[in-house]
């Protein structure tokens, strides 16, 4: 049971009696962060993503077009922060297809991910390396890479701040990380719909942005997903972490967050809101992503449904 809040160590929380298959949200009083207390550990979370997660399974064409735009999203935001000749490793990569893309442009190329299906789609098809790893175990070389990424990976974890922390110390200098999860400033249409087993944390813009300084990044900007609004986050390696009172400018107003909650889980049109403008955000941006980058990827033409 996580009790203390993973950016200020506070133990004052205030319940969101949401409750559903087990989960239990509450939110720090004294900086915002939202959890879920009886969250998966991490023995638990690697069975389960080695085995259960993703319930397809295999890697088909509808899958690939989504991820297509998730990735394309990312390397926009990225835009010239995206040279030729940098270092990327993207930790949880999924089938690859955000390293499929960097690697079009140059860059040299890594991925981590513990998904047996996926990662092998990744290396077999794709050709990329990527190793069926966690971060802790994988063999890679300190002050290594010029960009790390983490897309929807990092309302996993169990110990975000200890994870982010590791990964810091295979970056070179000023070496730059992308951080990319739900975003807590959307309708909230009650557990099933927002709030779900699988997700250990909630974030906004805010609370991201003081957990990466408290594991000793700095934000350098933040912008919201075309595709669904999640929080994307570049930051910058500094030299030290950030103390939990450095990081009270990010502060948020749990309270606010409960109260939101409460109100939209009883509205279902917010739910129907949701789907309708996420599936059109959705099939736009995947369109855009086939446009620009289908050409990029052959996988894309020969992978069935
Ligand atoms: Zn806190």
């Amino acid at each position: 049971m996580k009790l203390i809040c993973e950016i200020c160590e506070n133990t004052d929380v205030l319940s969101f009696n949401e409750t559903f298959k087990g989960i239990d949200i509450v939110g720090c009083r004294q900086c915002g962060l939202v959890w879920n207390r009886n969250m998966m550990d991490e023995r638990e979370q690697l069975e389960f993503y080695q085995k259960q997660n993703r319930a397809h399974g295999g890697v088909n064409r509808t899958y690939l077009l989504s991820m297509l735009a998730r990735a394309s999203c990312v390397v926009e935001f990225l835009g010239d922060d995206l040279r030729a000749g940098q270092k990327h490793l993207d930790v949880g990569c999924a089938e690859g297809t955000l390293l499929a893309l960097t690697r079009t442009q140059g860059l040299d190329v890594q991925g981590l991910e513990v998904d047996v299906n996926h990662s092998r789609f990744a290396r077999d098809v794709r050709k990329l390396p990527v190793l069926p790893m966690t971060l802790d175990n994988a063999p890679l070389e300190a002050r290594s890479f010029d960009l790390l990424s983490f897309v929807h990976v990092v309302e996993h974890l169990f110990h975000p701040v200890q994870v982010l922390s590791t990964a810091r110390d295979l970056l070179r200098d000023n070496g730059l990380m992308y951080i990319e999860v739900p975003n807590m400033n959307q309708p909230l249409p009650g557990v099933r719909h927002f709030f779900r087993p699988i997700h250990n944390f909630y974030f906004t813009a805010n609370t991201l942005r003081a957990l990466v300084s408290r594991a000793g990044f700095t934000p350098l900007r933040v912008g919201f997903s075309g595709r669904d609004g999640s929080v994307q986050l570049l930051a910058k390696k500094s030299e030290t972490a950030a103390s939990v009172s450095d990081v009270a400018v990010w502060r948020d107003d749990v309270r606010h967050y409960r109260a939101k909650a409460q109100r939209e889980r009883n509205r279902p049109y917010l739910l129907f809101k949701l789907l309708f403008t996420h599936l059109l955000a959705q099939e736009w941006e995947k369109r855009k992503a086939l446009r620009r980058y289908g050409q990029l990827l052959p996988e894309l033409h020969t992978t069935t449904d």
